[in-house]
């Protein structure tokens, strides 16, 4: 499946474009007029963080659970722990940014920097071309 097939959650719509397509996420700085999606903006990241906002749409997350796309040791962990029956629980500090669900799941099959070939899909960060498919190996291989 090609990212334009992706079903796009209704405040990602709304983001701003890159010249390929992409939409780009709140917390991703801009150099002129280019989003530089492999960094953080860390303003905009402290920003939505106080605001509660999403990272992904720049909108209002409802008090309760929010989402992070998480990387290939972790969802390993997590795979164990409900193997095991046991609940998950990582309450580490990160850096990740949260949001809404739709938004992190979007994020997780979209965004190029998420599947370079050290993250979890392991797929080109430059080929906006890219095939996901949802048979696509994750983790360790
Ligand atoms: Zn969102």
């Amino acid at each position: 499946m090609r990212f334009e097939r992706v079903p796009v959650p209704e405040g990602v719509g709304a983001r701003p474009r890159d010249g390929r397509g992409y939409p780009v996420p709140a917390i991703t700085p801009w150099q002129g007029d280019v989003p530089q999606f492999a960094l953080t903006d860390h303003g905009r990241s402290a920003d939505c963080a106080l605001e509660r906002r999403c990272s992904v749409c720049g909108r209002f997350m409802e008090r309760g659970p929010v989402w992070r796309v998480v990387g290939a040791a972790e969802s390993e962990a997590i795979a164990g722990a409900l193997a095991a029956g046991q609940p998950y629980r990582n309450l580490a500090p990160t850096m990740e940014g949260p949001g809404h669900r739709a938004c992190m799941l979007y994020a997780a099959m979209v965004c190029p920097y998420l599947a370079r070939p050290n993250a979890r899909r392991r797929a080109s960060a430059e080929d906006p071309a890219d095939e996901l498919t949802s048979a696509a190996v994750r983790g360790a291989a």
